[in-house]
């Protein structure tokens, strides 16, 4: 039988590990991105390309069974131009509700699925008025294109908002109410074409800078487990969705504010890898490409840290048992994610007690010079 071939937009970490997750199903990849040496560099070929050009998109498409991608800032009419001649997963509508925060929320609303207050702006005037309504702290944050705490700034006092309006000047913006959350937490979840969807375990993440630091999984509450996947079923029937999604939530006074959705596999899910019967990545590959999805159950407990910046010296990391260790590849960069530990054990207690090793390897690693 001939081999599958699938296309992604991006070849970063995330492509890098759905390749790796797909390969040993006989899978082929190819990529489109700027450079030659991405992460996924080795695992097909790169064509060299820009991520928001039609006709780079097009052309991956023409060499490609399915298309999908490792980054949101993909045109979703670019999608849309190559739906004829190849499966795109996931759509492009669901790409293109999911990219802009403003129809995110609408979709959320229409769903009957809680979220923080929020208010679209389109001047200074509106944005100054949209704060008052919404009341300070509140976040303003780009409509479009915000990713790892980039494109969002708290405004506390009247006075943050000229400084707001100068630095995001030229983007549809919206402006939420600030949300005292008790937690993170995330969904991430797999349909098929068939609508036959599948959760993994609610996972608690902890953000530093509006960066992912680390996940816990599972978070290991009933009920919030079921809303949270009520929720996802119902905004993955809505956008017909197929693949990997993620969602995002507060959680207040014990209840679920959603925050949003990442039409992707997600770092949140890396714990998956390992801690997982089937992870996030072959679970993506597996729908995109028609192919029957995989237990979703957790293994065990895990932790997921990421390694932003400065990668740890993996001789040490990997002295914990149970660990495992991930090098993109990627040249190291202030608050760059170059890499990540997953810890799976029996117990909480365990993984607790050896991500905290983990937390201590790394921190003398990041104050030994050179
Ligand atoms: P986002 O890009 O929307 O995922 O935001 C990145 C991070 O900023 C979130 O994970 C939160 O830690 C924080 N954040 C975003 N929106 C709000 C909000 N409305 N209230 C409080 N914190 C927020």
């Amino acid at each position: 039988m001939k081999p599958i071939k699938v296309g992604v937009v991006g070849a970063g970490q995330l492509g890098r590990m759905m390749a790796l997750a797909g390969i040993p199903m006989g899978i082929q990849f190819c990529f489109l991105d700027r450079t030659v040496d991405a992460p996924a560099a080795g695992l097909g070929e790169i064509h060299l390309g820009s991520f928001d050009d039609p006709a780079a998109i097009g052309a991956l498409a023409e060499q490609v069974d399915v298309l999908t991608f490792d980054v949101e800032n993909v045109p979703a009419t670019a999608l849309r131009a190559v739906e004829d001649i190849v499966t795109v997963a996931p759509g492009a509508t669901a790409l293109e509700t999911t990219q802009d925060r403003l129809s995110e929320k609408k979709l959320f609303h229409t769903l009957g699925i809680r979220t923080a207050g929020f208010i679209a702006v389109d001047s200074k005037e509106s944005l100054a008025n949209a704060a008052q309504r919404l009341g300070f702290p509140c976040v303003v944050k780009t409509r479009r294109f915000g990713y790892d705490g980039r494109g969002q700034r708290f405004l506390r006092t009247g006075d943050d908002i000229d400084k707001a309006w100068q630095t995001f000047s030229g983007h549809d913006l919206i402006v939420e109410q600030f949300i005292a959350f008790e937690r993170e937490v995330s969904l991430v979840s797999v349909r098929a074409h068939t609508g036959d969807t599948h959760f993994y375990a609610l996972t608690e993440n902890v953000h530093a800078n509006g960066i992912l630091h680390h996940s816990n999984a599972p978070y290991g509450n009933r009920a919030l487990q079921q809303e949270a996947q009520e929720h996802a079923q119902s905004i993955m029937e809505q956008l017909d969705y197929v693949g990997v999604m993620t969602i995002e939530f507060f959680v207040v006074n014990g209840e679920l504010l959603a925050n949003e959705i990442a039409p992707r596999v997600h770092n949140s899910g890396h714990w998956t890898i390992e801690g997982a019967v089937t992870s996030q990545f072959a679970n993506h590959i597996r729908a995109i490409c028609h192919l029957p999805i995989g237990n979703c159950d957790a293994t065990g407990h895990s932790a997921m840290v990421n390694f932003l910046g400065t990668l740890p010296t993996p001789a040490d990391c990997l002295t914990i048992d149970r660990l495992h260790f991930h090098d993109y590849g990627k040249s190291p960069r202030p608050s760059r994610k170059i890499g990540h530990a997953t810890i799976v054990c029996d117990t909480r207690q365990d993984c607790e007690q050896r991500t905290a090793q983990l937390m201590k390897l790394y921190e003398a690693d990041l104050q030994t010079p050179g």
